[in-house]
Parts: structure tokens; C-alpha cells; sequence
């Protein structure tokens, strides 16, 4: 089964719930489980396991083309083939640029160029990371390289690290509802939305509904800090006869906890239950597929 956690917008409590999830798993429920930080952009999952051991790490790269102007024509066409805007060409001026910012490595314009005025090239995209994490199968970490706007081309890439053999895998996912977030639950079987009993919460949680309803996927909802702010969330969840799979309450203890990263070794008894009803959930729509 593979849950991923999203949420409308940061700060929520995405990854409190993210590996606090995968380690109420692996204590009580199914050790074959892996911790999977999508959120590429400002992964930290990691962060909160104290006795984490680095096992592996790998550079990834996206190739990006580049024109040579001596053998370029100025004809355009590679400009006109390109879905992203990435290619600049102005012929008055002999003018041929590629923004690597903007091209998503498709390939198009090199097939389009008739006068081999194009190559490509190797350029840094980011470091998938494996972590044992002293329970579970332990965390995959995706991290993208400084600079770089392609946190969907690299999802990819941490996706194809992924087991099949896992029981269940986690997947914290990129705050927000653009492409990122899209590509991480797109083959999620569950979709867990954390909120905030605010208006901020509601109105990012509204939008990352709607977002899940377009794409057709099964989703329930956890409120963080709950005790907080008004009823409106609970209120929308009923009229909208969407799951509430759970309410971790705010304390300020555990608030301090999240700040100093030792989440994991203080859980009071009360939030650790919340996770293990929680599990539990999740286990049995698990087992009703
Ligand atoms: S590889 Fe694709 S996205 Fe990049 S410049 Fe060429 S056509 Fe555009
Ligand atoms: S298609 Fe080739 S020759 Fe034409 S503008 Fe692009 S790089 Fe230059």
C-alpha cells in the first residue's frame, strides 16, 4: 500500500505526521515499511531520526541541450518544437539560447534541428539519498540541486527507488497542488490530507479536495493542531462527507519537541494513540482492497 501525506500548504504538519505515520508502523503494526521524502524542494525528514546512517547517495542529472551558433541557422524550429518556451532564436542578431531553468529535457528540439546545430549535455538536477533509519526498511530523500525548478523530473527519479516488495510506503509529498504534488500521489492507493483548524487551513484545503476529486483519489483527512482555531474545518469535512481519519492536538510540549527534531522520542501518550488508531485505519482499508 502506498499512503502519501500532502497538504494544501507548509506548515501544517505534513511531515510531523509523515514520520510520526511510518514510525507507529514499524513499532506496532508492519516493519516492511519505507519512509519516502518527495517534498525536494525542502526535504527533512531525515532531520528527526537521531541515529540515521547515511547508506547511499547518488547524483542525478537531467540532460539539457545547448545550440552551437556556428552550425545554426537561426530557422527556428527547434523554438517552434519546444512545449516549455525553453529556446530563444533571433535571427538579426544571430541570437540562439537555451534557459535551462525552463527546459524540461524532452528532446523535441534535437529532433527538430535539420542541421545538427544542437547537442546535449549532463547538468545536475539533484541526490537521491538512502537512509537507515533504525526502524523500518528506512527513508529515501530526494534533494534538488539549488537553482533548479524541476522538482517534478526528480520525484520521478526518487519513485523509481521504491520496492515493490515494500508492505507499505510513505510518501511525503511537496506542499501545495501544482505538478510536484500531482506527480508524488499519482500512483499513491491512499491520500492523507493533514490541515489546520484555521482559515488558512481550510481555504488550502478546500483547493487540495477539489484537486484530489479531479484526479479520482480515494483520500481521508488529519487535522494538526487541533484545538486550535474554529470548527469550520469540521464542519466543511461533514458537509463534504469527507473522513476524518484522525485530530492530533496542539500542545505546546510537542511543539517545542518539533522545533529541537526529537518528535519521535517524546510522543505523548495521547498523540502516540491518535497514530495508532490512525494506523489502524489504514490497515483495514488496506485489507478491504
Ligand atoms: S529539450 Fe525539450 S524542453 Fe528542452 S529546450 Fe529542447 S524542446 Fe525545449
Ligand atoms: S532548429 Fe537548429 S538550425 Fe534551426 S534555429 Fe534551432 S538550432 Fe538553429
Amino acid at each position: 500500500m502506498k499512503i502519501a501525506i500532502a497538504s494544501g500548504k507548509g506548515g501544517t504538519g505534513k511531515t510531523t505526521v509523515s514520520v510520526n505515520l511510518y514510525s507507529t508502523f514499524a513499532k506496532f503494526f508492519d516493519k516492511n515499511i519505507t519512509l519516502i521524502d518527495c517534498d525536494v524542494e525542502e526535504p527533512n525528514d531525515a532531520l528527526f531520526f537521531k541515529n540515521r546512517k547515511l547508506i547511499s547517495e547518488k547524483e542525478v542529472q537531467q540532460i539539457i541541450p545547448e545550440i552551437n551558433t556556428e552550425a545554426c541557422t537561426f530557422c527556428h524550429k527547434c523554438a517552434d518544437w519546444c512545449e516549455f518556451n525553453a529556446i530563444t532564436i533571433i535571427k538579426s542578431v544571430a541570437f540562439a539560447e537555451i534557459n535551462k531553468e525552463l527546459c524540461h529535457s524532452c528532446g523535441a528540439c534535437l529532433v527538430a534541428c535539420e542541421y545538427n546545430a544542437i547537442t546535449e549535455h549532463p547538468h545536475p538536477l539533484g541526490v537521491i539519498s538512502h537512509f537507515d533509519t533504525g526502524i523500518g526498511n528506512g527513508l529515501i530523500e530526494g534533494r534538488l540541486e539549488i537553482g533548479s525548478s524541476m522538482q517534478t523530473m526528480l520525484i520521478k527519479e526518487v519513485k523509481k527507488e521504491i520496492s515493490e516488495n515494500n508492505a507499505i510506503t510513505i510518501i511525503d509529498a511537496p506542499p501545495g497542488t501544482s505538478c510536484p504534488v500531482v506527480e508524488t500521489v499519482s500512483d499513491a492507493n491512499y491520500i492523507i490530507l493533514v490541515t489546520e483548524p484555521t482559515p488558512f487551513g481550510l481555504h488550502d484545503l478546500k483547493i487540495t479536495v477539489d484537486l484530489l476529486r479531479d484526479i479520482k483519489k480515494p483520500f481521508g483527512v488529519i487535522v494538526n493542531k487541533a484545538g486550535l482555531g474554529s470548527n469550520e474545518v469540521y464542519k466543511f469535512l461533514d458537509e463534504n462527507n469527507i473522513e476524518l481519519l484522525g485530530k492530533i492536538p496542539f500542545t505546546k510540549a510537542y511543539a517545542k519537541n518539533y522545533a529541537s527534531g526529537t518528535i519521535l522520542e517524546n510522543v505523548p501518550e495521547n498523540i502516540e494513540d491518535t497514530y495508532r488508531e490512525i494506523a489502524e485505519k489504514l490497515v483495514t482499508k488496506q485489507l478491504q482492497q
